[in-house]
């Protein structure tokens, strides 16, 4: 077994706490990529995610799984969302990932989840630029400035050579925490209209709770990496569908892509289908050649999938019990 921890005498518990510790931009990077690529070949497949409004505190709930063969990761991310909670102080998305032995079927470990999401989010735009963008990117536009947004724009920073970031969010007051941490990354910050950043910026992060298009296609230029991550549910929307027509399109899968993810709208309407959209895995695996000219616009649709969740949490299991960081409770 490579990436789960072994079974020994209980269930490892790693808090959200551990897993901040245990897992950095670089380690969630090299899980994702390989879960793709697993996704790509055949070899990890996600089972159907159940999402439903439970009928209290305005609460969505539901689970994310699968089984990666080449990772031998077998679990659940479970959780969902409650609004009210930012009035008690805590966090609106709540997750905990159950794995289990894929050999045995026991649970193995209990992984906190809600750090990790943040962390898996990132690393999926993340390898979308490392393999999609322009070698010569030099400016970075960021659409949002939620909670996912700081994560998304660290890890995109390290992908290239970028000399600035371009901003803009729907809620401008926003806008300032994500400056802070583009100081912190020694990259200078402007706030910007939509289509400044559409004329200025080499690659586009979306990652918002948008219902309608934020960015037209007109204002994104021939050589743009587009990576929509903020569209997980249908309905959802962060860009005009005309877009989606005109770029080549990758998704991590191509099943929640045209059901929930940002091409749900350019397939309904007719503008795009889902032959056209190719998993990012199959650029990793090599039977794909990814972006094929400099003016060509490359778009990857992220919508989260549970084997992200899985891998991450697999890789927090087991550097917790290398280190010895983790408590084991027998069920
Ligand atoms: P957040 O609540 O912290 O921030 C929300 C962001 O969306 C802000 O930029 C806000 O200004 C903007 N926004 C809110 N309502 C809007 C509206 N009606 N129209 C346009 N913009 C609006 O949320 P977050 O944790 O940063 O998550 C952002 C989005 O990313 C959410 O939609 C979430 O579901 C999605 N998400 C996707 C994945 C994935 O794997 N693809 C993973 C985690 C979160």
């Amino acid at each position: 077994m490579k990436d789960t921890p072994q079974q020994g005498d209980g269930v490892l518990i790693v808090g959200e706490e551990a897993c901040r510790a245990l897992v950095g931009r670089a380690e969630a990077f090299a899980a994702v990529e390989a879960v793709f690529a697993a996704m790509a070949s055949g070899e990890a497949r996600n089972f159907p995610v159940v999402r439903e409004a439970i009928g209290h505190a305005d609460a969505l709930y539901g689970f994310k799984s699968g089984f990666d063969r080449a990772g031998m990761a077998l679990g659940v991310k479970a959780g969902g969302y409650w609004p009210g909670n930012a009035g008690r102080g805590l966090t609106n998305h709540q997750s905990t990932v159950c794995l289990f032995d894929p050999d045995t079927g026991r649970l193995s470990a209990l992984v906190g989840g809600n750090y990790l999401t943040a962390v898996r989010t990132a690393a999926s735009s993340a390898v979308s630029i490392a393999h999609l963008a322009r070698r010569d990117a030099k400016v970075l536009g960021m659409v949002g400035a939620g909670h996912q947004s700081a994560f998304q724009l660290r890890a995109a920073a390290e992908q290239r050579a970028f000399e600035k970031v371009v901003a803009w969010n729907p809620h401008p007051e926003m806008l300032p925490q994500l400056a802070e941490v583009a100081a912190s990354l020694g990259l200078p910050f402007e706030a910007v209209t939509p289509e400044e950043l559409g004329a200025q910026a080499d690659v586009v992060i979306t990652i918002t709770s948008a219902f309608e298009p934020l960015l037209m296609r007109d204002w994104i230029r021939p050589g743009t990496h587009v990576a929509c991550m903020g569209t997980d549910t249908k309905g959802k929307m962060e860009v005009d569908a005309a877009l989606l027509a005109a770029a080549t399109v990758f998704t991590d899968e191509v099943a929640q892509s045209v059901s929930l993810g940002e091409a749900q709208h350019a397939v309904a309407g007719g503008l795009l289908s889902e032959g056209d959209i190719t998993p990012i895995g199959a650029v990793i695996n090599g039977t794909h050649p990814g972006r094929t000219s400099d003016d060509e616009i490359t778009l990857f649709d992220g919508t989260g999938v549970g084997l992200q969740d899985l891998a991450v949490a697999s890789v927090a299991a087991r550097l917790a019990e290398a280190q010895g960081v983790a408590a084991r409770v027998v069920l």
